[in-house]
């Protein structure tokens, strides 16, 4: 199916989504290493949320973050690295954030469930008469099969997931570990801006369009995803509840990658980081009851200028 609105190779409606990543779903596109895709997204309430009234309804988790595929590419084995470039992200016209009781870093001054829309048009987000700010539009969830079983697409881990890294933006590259033949990558969970942490658990929910360029790379990877951006490259960190844990595993994934990669020793890349890197939190609820998000940006140098020295 060729897209007539961008000339991109392929196009995928948003009509196909999963809710787990699992190598067991059937592929709904086929596509070949260095095509493009234009994919469609639905918001992460998958369009429950209309009027003022839906703001405060609950929503169960099960019905969260539905991502669109999965995407089948040829060529990719277990072993490889997937890079998915975000060549850009186009919103929709209007966007929702929430409070939930007993959630995010502010829960205790929270009484009652709360909501409210916020309009998106030419690159400009706007909350209400006073408060207007540039659209950052990124994407929540972006992940590929797990290596064994199955994994909702609420929490974060090695195959990728709800990683929630606003750095995952347009002009980035998600590398992602591949463990299935095809890797099967599913994507979703837009949101026109998020900050970093994402505090009270949602960003500006928001479906939309997403071209993207699938490439694979041969047989080098990490534990966990890898972004690059115009001028870093940002390891990641996921652990259950656990912001100190998921800090460190970030670290240790920025150091192995400077060592393996760029011919680091282990006590340089360790001084490295500490002068030169920004460990940072991409997604930090607390006191939410799901997984926690470290990253770790290393500036683009020409000793160590994208992740992987291929
Ligand atoms: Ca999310
Ligand atoms: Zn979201």
């Amino acid at each position: 199916m060729k897209s007539k609105v961008n000339n991109a190779d392929h196009f995928l409606s948003r009509e196909f989504i999963i809710w787990d990543f699992s190598a067991s779903h059937d592929p709904v596109l086929r596509v070949s290493s260095g095509e493009t895709i234009l994919v469609q997204t639905r918001d992460c309430y998958n369009y429950a949320i209309q009027t003022e009234a839906d703001l405060i309804k609950t929503i169960p988790s099960s019905e969260v973050n539905p991502a669109t595929g999965p995407i089948f590419i040829e060529g990719a084995m277990p072993g490889d690295t997937l890079a998915v470039t975000l060549i850009s992200i186009e919103t929709g016209p209007r966007g929702a954030a929430r409070l939930y009781p007993g959630e995010g870093q502010l829960h205790d001054l929270v009484k009652a469930p709360y909501g409210r829309f916020f309009d998106v048009a030419d690159g400009v987000v706007r909350m209400n008469e006073k408060v207007t700010f540039p659209a950052s539009p990124m994407i929540g969830v972006i992940g590929v099969a797990p290596e064994s079983g199955s994994i909702s697409t609420m929490p974060a881990g090695m195959h990728g997931g709800n990683l929630d890294d606003n750095m995952n933006k347009a002009g980035s590259i998600v590398y992602l570990p591949v463990k299935h033949e095809g890797a099967l990558l599913a994507l979703g969970d837009m949101h026109a801006s998020m900050g970093d942490g994402e505090i009270c658990g949602t960003g500006i929910e928001i479906d939309g369009e997403v071209l993207i360029k699938v490439e694979v790379i041969k047989s080098v990877g990490t534990s966990y995803p890898v972004t690059q951006t115009a001028d870093s490259w940002i390891t990641h960190g996921v652990a259950f509840e656990d912001l100190t844990l998921a800090m460190k595993i970030a670290c240790e994934e920025a150091a192995g990658l400077l060592v393996d990669q760029w011919g680091f020793t282990y006590e340089d890349a360790f001084i490295f980081l500490s002068v030169a890197a920004d460990l940072g939190i991409a997604q930090s609820v607390h006191p939410s009851s799901g997984t926690v998000i470290a990253k770790m940006s290393v500036p683009s140098i020409s000793a160590c200028p994208t992740p992987f020295n291929i």
